[in-house]
């Protein structure tokens, strides 16, 4: 095997489209598979996440292989591969052996997968030192992609899975659309509960589009490509699940006056004494749009409410939807510009 000085030479191996003909690999609409199989296209995914050297690496949904050529190359010390369906077993496989270092192959789904003990120990770094060398890599399908970043913004904000490592950067594709929510600022028209979930804990950056057109099958929206690096501390410093709850009411009418949207927090027979309660108490002027709020705004929003529900305790459980059985799982925050529908 040649280390060369820019990283790991693989010897020669099968092309990933003559990899995908040799083993029937039809990409599977059910698991969204669509694949990329140009190695510069990877090699730019990968540039994205910074040097990996001596580092470990985890891939998410690594199908054929292409992204994890790409990966192998820039030397890490360890790499950790879940993909989801057994087809892909040979040809990872195949890497597995012709990679000089450990290449761990998980067959299984992410969305279940914790990465609490995966990693050496020797990694860990504490919260407040720079990020440890440890990576996830994911070009996922869409459809798991948005559920699964607001998992990790959740356990960033435990510190569990893999931030028991410290703040570990991710480097993921999105649809394009759904990548520009994740980076949105405030007075955009995008700017929506992804946008504050994941710029609350992380710092977010929309690296490139990748065409559409590159992908085998061609799915029919660009991909965007986007890093997140774990913030320091939030700007936000409250539990997951009361952010969630007030960025949730907060968006729920986009275009309407935020004391409507505050009110959906309490139920109707307190609504409007307790939504002014709570902007007062935030100094948010009544009239603004969940849209035009900066992150301190919401921020004061949520201690307003946390200070409310100190005198209401019971109120924490009212949802005004009465949808008071929604988890996490059920609520991907995908959702397209909301209904403007009454209670
Ligand atoms: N990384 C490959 C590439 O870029 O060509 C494949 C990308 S394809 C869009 C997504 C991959 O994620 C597929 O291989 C699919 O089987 C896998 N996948 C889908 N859902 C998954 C899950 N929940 N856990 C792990 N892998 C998953």
């Amino acid at each position: 095997m040649n280390f060369a000085k820019s990283g790991v030479r693989l010897p020669p191996l099968p092309s990933i489209g003559d990899l995908l003909r040799l083993y029937r690999l039809r990409a599977l609409k059910r698991l969204s598979q669509n694949f990329l199989l140009d190695s510069r296209v990877c090699d730019k995914i990968v540039k994205v996440a910074g040097p990996l050297e001596g580092g470990h690496v985890c891939e998410v949904g690594p199908g054929p292989g292409s992204i994890t050529r790409s990966i192998i190359r820039k030397s890490p010390a360890k790499l950790l591969l879940v993909e989801k369906d057994p087809r892909f077993t040979p040809t990872l496989e195949m890497l597995q052996e012709a990679s000089p270092f450990p290449v761990q192959l998980v067959q299984g789904d992410i969305m279940n997968f914790d990465m609490a003990d995966v990693f050496d120990k020797d990694h860990v770094r504490p919260w407040s030192d720079r990020p440890p060398n440890v990576h996830l890599i994911g070009n996922l399908p869409f459809s798991v992609a948005t559920p699964l970043i607001i998992r990790w913004i959740y356990a960033i904000s435990e510190r569990t899975s893999a931030w028991k490592y410290g703040r570990v950067k991710m480097t993921l594709t999105f649809q394009a659309e759904v990548a520009e929510r994740v980076v949105s600022p405030i007075m955009t028209r995008s700017r929506c509960r992804l946008s504050v979930m994941c710029q609350n804990w992380c710092h977010v950056e929309y690296r490139f589009t990748i065409p559409g057109s590159v992908f085998v099958p061609k799915p029919d929206v660009d991909v965007g490509v986007v890093h997140f690096v774990p913030r320091l501390v939030p700007i936000i410093d409250l539990p997951f699940k009361i952010v969630e709850k007030v960025v949730r009411s907060l968006f729920c009418y986009r275009q309407k006056y935020i004391l409507k949207s505050v009110g959906t927090l309490f139920p109707v027979a307190l609504r409007e004494k307790l939504a002014l309660r709570c902007l007062e108490e935030a100094e948010v002027p009544t009239t603004a749009r969940s849209f035009q709020l900066t992150l301190p705004e919401i921020g004061r929003i949520c201690y307003a409410y946390t200070s409310i529900l100190r005198d209401y305790p019971k109120l924490e459980t009212y949802n005004h939807r009465l949808r008071s059985d929604v988890t996490l799982e059920d609520d991907p925050l995908i959702e397209r510009e909301p209904p403007e529908s009454e209670d």
